[in-house]
């Protein structure tokens, strides 16, 4: 009921809403990703990858002092322990070996903070395969570091000078540069946003995460279920996989963290349930911050990997139905539960998970509750941020 159907669709969101131009990409790829990544030899390469190269299975990690402080058991699935900090290169890898597979020589990506660009730019060096990350002039400026490490590891870095020279101009320079390559350019998408068959492939790679919290709960616990899975919902990725295999186990409930910004009603946020409505962003209908006429509305949230106007087609239909619960929580709120989860068990979060990490505040918990909270990643990209909100 929560999986994507044969049109792209979950329940009334997704599809793939594309140029004309675009179609040929957009096909091959519909037609071959479920055969490819269903290969033996495909998952065998895959798996490989994810235990030698990123670190897998990422520890399911019982957190004794944050439990005792909330009463009930709480479980960390550490993301953050991936190469590259986060769980984005889950998904490069998987999209990688695909593209390989396909016989595309190149490969492009948008990013805005910076993070799936360096995720990108890894996977890309670690197959000797050429790269472009297409990023706004904007976020080239604010995000130094990432620049850098993309170019360290042998990307070029290209700059979007187009409208806000942000995220979405960097997706349409993306976007013109692949209907100008369709032969041997992939795309990568960085989250379970864009056309069909993107949310549906990208989920499918990030799924490992609750495939192994499945076993690994089991072993601690005697049981495969956790009554709760907590996950922060950019354009989704992290907590896609998060939920993947429990999609159908309606007695785990599964909540979402969005970015509240300043508040839902300062004008200043990114919680895309809260505030936004049905309509096509990047390729699928899902739902999107607009105005009365349909015209996106720029996000704010003080983490980057939050900061974004919509949220995948899946994450659309889980909140339609009422599957996913999904609260808004202000930067103040995070930032706050950041610096708890820093002093009670000596873990930076990445400030999106400090999201995750948040909603705690507001679940109505029993002492034998089990949670898994999936870190989705570390702190360390957003130090300066740390350093300029202080307080500590
Ligand atoms: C990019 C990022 C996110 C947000 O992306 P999703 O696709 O929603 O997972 C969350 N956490 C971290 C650490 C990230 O780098």
């Amino acid at each position: 009921m929560y999986q994507v159907d044969k049109r792209g669709y979950y329940g009334d969101f997704g599809g793939a809403f594309i140029p004309e131009m675009l179609y040929k990409n957009i096909e091959e790829l519909r037609e071959n990703y479920l055969e490819i990544i269903q290969e033996e030899s495909f998952q065998l390469q895959l798996g490989d990858l994810l235990r030698d190269y990123v670190g897998r299975p990422t520890p399911l990690y019982y957190a004794a002092r944050l439990s005792e402080v909330y009463g009930a058991k709480i479980y960390l699935k550490r993301e953050d322990l991936c190469h590259t900090g986060a769980h984005k290169v889950n998904n490069t890898l998987g999209q990688i070996l695909l593209a390989k597979k396909l016989n595309k020589k190149r490969i492009i990506a948008e990013t805005g903070a910076g993070q799936h660009g360096v995720a990108t730019a890894t996977a890309c060096a670690l197959m000797g395969i050429d790269c472009v990350i297409y990023m706004g002039a904007v976020d080239i400026e604010r995000q130094r570091p990432n620049v850098e490490r993309m170019k360290i590891l042998g990307a070029e870095v290209r700059a979007a000078q187009s409208g806000s020279k942000t995220l979405k101009d960097a997706t349409n320079e993306a976007m013109r540069d692949w209907i100008n390559n369709p032969e041997d350019t992939h795309y990568i998408i960085g989250s379970v946003v864009g056309p069909h068959p993107y949310p549906d492939m990208v989920a499918r790679f990030q799924a490992i995460i609750s495939e192994e919290i499945r076993w690994q709960l089991k072993a601690h616990e005697g049981r495969e279920l956790p009554d709760y899975v907590l996950a922060c919902v950019g354009g989704g990725s992290n907590a896609a996989g998060a939920f993947y295999h429990f999609l159908d186990d309606t007695e785990v409930k599964l909540v979402a963290a969005e970015a509240a910004g300043l508040g839902v009603e300062t004008g200043k946020t990114a919680a895309t349930t809260y505030s936004g409505k049905p309509g096509v962003l990047h390729g699928s209908k899902s739902l999107v911050m607009q105005t009365e006429d349909g015209q996106v509305i720029e996000p704010y949230s003080m983490s980057a990997g939050l900061d974004y106007p919509g949220i995948g087609p899946m994450h659309a239909h889980l909140y339609d139905s009422g599957r996913g619960l999904f609260y808004s929580v202000t930067d103040e709120e995070a930032f706050k539960a950041a610096i708890m989860v820093s002093r009670l068990e000596g873990i930076i979060p990445a400030l999106e998970t400090a999201h995750a990490f948040a909603t705690l505040d507001k679940l109505d918990l029993k002492s034998d509750d089990v949670l898994v909270i999936n870190l989705s990643g570390r702190g360390d990209k957003d130090l300066q941020t740390y350093i300029d909100r202080g307080g500590y």
